[in-house]
């Protein structure tokens, strides 16, 4: 007889096993299956305070402290010697004013280790391959590593598959992103000469020219993540291997080049990545939802990723113990409209990095400490928080007040 769980959870991301571990410590049994073996490498370092919350529900977050990660107090922003620090402390919101910076082949292991010492069971290496959805239940193939197939019937499936999108690609709901698609070139690195003159408990994003930025995100293990991120033809004038194009890149920025000078790659070689903006037609269905990436994925710049896709499995987890719990569930205003919401608050920066008008707020000589509280938690992931201006009208201020410092910075 096929395998018969409560809720069939795809992928061991963040989203997946922070819904999993939701689910289970209700008394639900949940099944997680993930394509590949643990530890495996996945792009997405640099937490923001909300998604503290969320692992907190699902308690994991004791397992993580454990592990001793760098410890994040904020994002320094850098443009042509001009700094813009954001310290989570100085936030309008009442929340979390830290979190970590972490590789996430770690991180992520140190999740699913967790949820399945909880009692969730784990499958790695078999990956989804088909659903078939039922009235009160679905039929999953699953095949592993060495090509074998099987079935498991489930009462509900929470898609985290991130980029794998299982359920969109299956069911025909992918819909063309409105961003362009960009490209990164990023690889770890030593950083022997971190302590100097930089610190360690907070990213920094440096502006290299008004379309293309660099994110710098130390690790507790000594080792620092930097990436180069732009338009694709942006890196056409670098040639040579991807290693010779990488060391060109990081001696193009001066302090970079500095602090860089000697250093090694932990990796064999950069890895690159190209197009990673998605959307859905929706973010639920009979029988699933849809978690993470697997919604919405914009760009890196906010490190918007890994916080979304923890607040959308808490979200979805605790709707999907209602619906099990024989509960009306109005998905789309209690899960898709909250959700979709928060991804257009980052929206509106996102697209206000890249047309250059947040630099206009960002780098003004003298700042209105008020509104940077208020920005700060929006950077630190509180995009729910409707009491914040910059949250509840979050288009039409960031413009009005771009606007106006162009214009201040124009008269003086
Ligand atoms: C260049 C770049 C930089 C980024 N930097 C940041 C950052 O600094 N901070 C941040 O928060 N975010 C960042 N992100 C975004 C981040 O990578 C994602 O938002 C985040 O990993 C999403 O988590 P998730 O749990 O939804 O999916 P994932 O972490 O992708 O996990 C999904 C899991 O599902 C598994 N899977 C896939 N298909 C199947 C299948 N068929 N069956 C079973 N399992 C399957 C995968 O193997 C994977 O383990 C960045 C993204 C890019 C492109």
């Amino acid at each position: 007889m096929k395998k018969q769980v409560d809720v069939l959870v795809i992928g061991a991301g963040p989203a997946g096993s922070i819904a999993a571990a939701i689910i289970h410590r209700a008394g639900f049994s949940v099944q997680v299956v993930e394509k590949m073996k643990f530890p495996r490498f996945v792009i997405g370092e640099s937490l923001l305070p909300r998604c503290m919350e969320a692992l907190e529900e699902a308690g994991l977050l004791d397992a993580v402290k454990a592990k001793g990660f760098q410890r994040k107090d904020g994002a320094k922003f850098v443009m042509d010697g001009n700094i813009c620090d954001f310290n989570f402390s100085n936030q309008y919101t009442h929340g979390w004013q830290w979190t970590w910076q972490v590789p996430r082949a770690d991180f992520d292991k140190t999740l699913a280790d967790e949820c399945e010492r909880m009692g969730v069971s784990v499958n790695y290496e078999t990956e989804v391959i088909d659903i078939k959805i039922n009235d009160d239940h679905s039929i999953i193939t699953v095949k592993d590593i060495t090509g074998n197939t099987d079935t498991i019937r489930a009462r509900f499936i929470v898609d985290g598959s991130g980029y794998g999108r299982v359920i969109p690609k299956l069911f025909g709901l992918e819909r063309p992103s409105s961003m362009p698609p960009r490209k990164a070139v990023f690889c770890h690195i030593t950083d022997p000469k971190r302590d100097q003159a930089f610190e360690p408990n907070r990213i920094v994003v440096y502006v290299h020219n008004p379309k293309t930025w660099i994110w710098v995100i130390p690790f507790s293990n000594g080792n620092t993540s930097v990436g180069y991120v732009g338009d694709p033809e942006f890196f056409e004038q670098y040639k040579g291997t991807l290693k010779e194009q990488y060391l060109a890149l990081l001696a193009a920025e001066p302090e970079l080049a500095d602090r860089f000078e000697n250093c090694e790659m932990v990796w064999d070689e950069p890895k690159t990545l190209q197009g990673w903006s998605s959307t859905t037609d929706a973010f639920f269905g009979k029988g699933f939802v849809l978690t993470g990436n697997v919604t919405e994925f914009l760009d890196p710049v906010f490190s918007s990723g890994v916080t979304l896709a923890s607040v959308s499995a808490q979200m979805a987890a605790n709707l999907v113990i209602r619906h099990l719990n024989g509960e009306e569930v109005n998905w789309k205003d209690e899960y898709m409209a909250p959700m979709a919401k928060g991804v257009d608050v980052f929206r509106t920066y996102v697209n206000g990095w890249y047309d250059g008008s947040l630099f206009n707020i960002f780098f003004a000589p003298e700042p209105d400490l008020e509104i940077r509280g208020q920005i700060c938690s929006v950077l630190a992931g509180y995009v729910w928080d409707e009491s914040n201006p910059f949250v509840a009208r979050h288009e039409k201020n960031v413009r009005t007040l771009s606007n106006f410092l162009a214009a201040k910075k124009a008269l003086a």
